[in-house]
């Protein structure tokens, strides 16, 4: 490959995986694909691709750089690799798993620039998916994999987790890469099983709420929804029944203490539906 042509562009998180024996486990950690389609996000030069391809039924590489995409295609057998030169952010992965059959399985060494979206894209498409093995810089790999209490318990922990359980698999050095990035790597693997029926609660509700929960890290959970516009002694009621301490804050709770409290709150007859005070 010419060096000027295949040169890395950081503008799209072009950061290429050179250690085999970890692109050798993280297609190991997407189980016996055998006989499933899977969608790798972000197929730059192949690395994980290449083991894929010998491995499961059918790869769609979602690749938004064409020379890559075109580079790819022109190296590996056609036929059980499909390399579309597409944006994940516009992938339909309901269509994709309408024509594939059993549910995805997505694997990938993440653009970091658009890790989040990706995220809330995957959750999004939660029913069309079945795991994902991704690939992110490890500070969000901490935020996502934390468990209440933990310093990085966040927002994003509670959303990622509520689409079901995540597990840190292994963290990559800078020198695992080219061009090596200014961050460590974390690859985890997500089991999509939603929480939101089984905990009663309204996806979209919920997950406001959440955000209103962990709104001021410093503030208490009561004056963060406070802020939020509910009613002081609304929230006092609902922390009191919910069995939780009246300064808690939010990364102290576990989503099925949040969830209870959304519950208290907002569904009608549990105490006074509070939906009418959130602003
Ligand atoms: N999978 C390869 C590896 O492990 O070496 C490449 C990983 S590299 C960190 C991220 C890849 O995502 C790059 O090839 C980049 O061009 C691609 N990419 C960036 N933005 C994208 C987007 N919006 N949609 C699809 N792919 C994207």
């Amino acid at each position: 490959m010419p060096a000027k042509s295949m040169s890395a562009k950081s503008r799209l998180g072009q950061n290429f995986l050179r250690d085999a024996r970890a692109a050798e486990r993280i297609v190991a950690a997407l189980g016996d694909v055998a006989d499933r389609t899977v969608i790798e996000i972000g197929s730059g030069r192949g690395a994980i691709t290449e083991i894929l391809v010998g491995r499961a039924r059918r790869v769609i590489a979602v690749e938004l750089d064409r020379e890559l995409a075109d580079g790819l295609r022109s190296r590996l057998p056609q036929g059980r690799v499909t390399i579309i030169e597409q944006d994940v952010l516009g992938f339909d992965f309901a269509a994709a798993a309408a024509e594939a059959g059993p549910r995805l399985r997505v694997v990938g060494n993440l653009p970091y620039y658009i890790t989040s979206p990706i995220l809330l894209k995957l959750a999004a498409s939660h029913a069309t998916l079945d795991l994902a093995v991704l690939m992110v810089q490890r500070e969000v790999a901490d935020r996502v994999c934390a468990a209440p209490g933990s310093r990085d318990y966040s927002v994003l922990s509670v959303t990622v987790q509520m689409y079901g359980p995540v597990e840190p698999l292994l963290t990559l050095p800078p020198s695992a890469f080219s061009p090596p990035p200014e961050v460590h790597s974390t690859v985890f693997r997500w089991h999509f099983a939603p929480r939101f029926a089984e905990l009663g609660v309204d996806a979209d509700g919920f997950l406001l709420f959440v955000r209103q929960a962990f709104a001021q890290k410093r503030k208490t959970l009561a004056n963060n929804l406070r802020a939020a516009g509910v009613a002081p002694q609304l929230a006092a009621a609902a922390l009191a029944r919910a069995g939780v301490d009246a300064q808690a804050r939010a990364e102290s709770l576990s989503v099925e203490v949040l969830a209870g409290l959304w519950r208290t709150l907002f569904t009608p007859g549990t105490t006074r539906s509070g939906r009418d005070s959130v602003s």
